[in-house]
């Protein structure tokens, strides 16, 4: 029916191209019965502490649980304020509302990420934490927000769900400060078979905390037991993510290849705004999504997908801020204008230059013949 056809993400993919592999861990892990926090897990949280260059890695049932627990270190009281980037996922607000504080959207600058200007402006009494968003894998200007967070006392929690690899001069997504999240929802740049998520703490006694918290709260030593929840992330999804993470390194490289054969083929395209090349300077972007901003982003949207091509508008075209039902009601022009014409390209390790080439040159006939 089309001449291609490139579904914005292709799920069935992640199995069909691995399923001899997948089809050997599972054997490996049913015949040892090695379901729950088995050596799967330590190895995963031991190869993802390397990516991170730190040790207190934890695997948790998602990268939302991971916020959540992150947060119930801090001990939030009711009132305490936390700044967000409104372009963000529901999960970012809503992991600060499960801790009894309250999430304010500010608005993001020219890069579309958290504005450092905005967060500023929105310090009031209240607030006791920062938590920007590493949005579609690439870093906010973390010595900016880390600086506004020393003068005001203020913790950052990063959402860094889409940003396992990537940096902001050398340091990786999650690490900045007090910690961050990483989802393995199978669409993320390291997907499994379900969900799954991981954290990473900054120091050993909030690993050591956390580790109880994701495990019901128990301990051995009876003083030191603490209220928890259930947040183990499954063995065997562990042990599929131990495969997957042996091409993370070539996957991510892929997915550079691949913006940079955007950027080559759309930088003359006025149309649109593209987001940074992938560069090797303070920033190393790690392309979860490839979203860019498009004028008449609806006709293009639908031209694109009578021709095969699945694209994505991110989280429903909302800012947190719209969400009036949830009691935001902020205005905050930049995230406005944005979700009026943002708008994801297919971004991911299944796909080759070629499906590239072929998105770029509909999207300039589009505008060829939409002048
Ligand atoms: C995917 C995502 C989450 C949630 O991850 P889950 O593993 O599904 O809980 C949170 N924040 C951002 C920015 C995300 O992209």
């Amino acid at each position: 029916m089309f001449e291609r056809e490139i579904p914005f993400f292709d799920y069935k993919k992640i199995y069909g191209e691995n399923s001899n592999s997948l089809h050997e861990i599972f054997e490996s892990v049913g015949r040892r019965g090695a379901y729950i926090m088995q050596s799967d897990l330590r190895d995963f949280e031991k190869n993802i502490g390397l990516i991170l260059k730190n040790e207190f890695v934890l695997g948790v049932a998602n990268a939302t649980d991971g916020l959540e627990i992150l947060l119930q270190l801090k001990g939030l009281k009711k009132g305490d304020e936390i700044i967000i980037s409104s372009h963000t996922m529901l999960a970012t607000a809503g992991s600060i509302i499960s801790q009894g504080g309250t999430p304010i959207p500010v608005d993001i600058s020219d890069d579309w990420l958290i504005s450092p200007e905005a967060i500023e402006s929105a310090i009031t009494k209240r607030t006791v934490g920062i938590m920007p968003t590493q949005l579609n894998g690439r870093c906010c200007d973390m010595d900016k927000i880390l600086k506004i967070a020393n003068k005001y006392s203020l913790f950052v929690i990063e959402d860094s769900a889409q940003a396992l690899g990537a940096t902001f001069r050398n340091v990786p997504a999650g690490t900045f400060e007090s910690g961050g999240c990483f989802s393995f929802y199978p669409a993320k740049t390291l997907g499994c078979l379900g969900d799954g998520g991981a954290i990473v703490l900054k120091n050993s006694q909030d690993y050591e905390n956390a580790k109880k918290i994701r495990d019901h709260g128990r301990c051995e030593q009876k003083e030191k037991i603490l209220w928890g929840r259930n947040s183990r992330l499954d063995n065997l999804q562990a042990a599929f993510l131990n495969y997957f993470l042996t091409t993370y390194r070539q996957s991510i490289n892929k997915r550079r290849d691949l913006a940079n054969c955007y950027h080559e083929r759309l930088k003359n395209v006025v149309e649109l705004r593209l987001p940074p090349k992938p560069c090797d300077g303070d920033y190393f972007d790690i392309f979860q999504n490839f979203e860019i901003t498009a004028s008449n982003r609806d006709d293009l949207r639908e031209y694109l997908s009578s021709h095969g091509v699945g694209t994505l508008v991110q989280w429903g075209g909302l800012g947190i801020h719209q969400l009036s039902q949830l009691g935001f009601d902020q205005y905050l022009p930049n995230v406005d204008t944005f979700f009026k014409n943002c708008i994801m390209l297919p971004m991911n390790q299944f796909l080759n230059t070629s499906d590239v080439e072929y998105v770029s040159d509909l999207i300039k006939n589009f505008y060829a013949e939409n002048k």
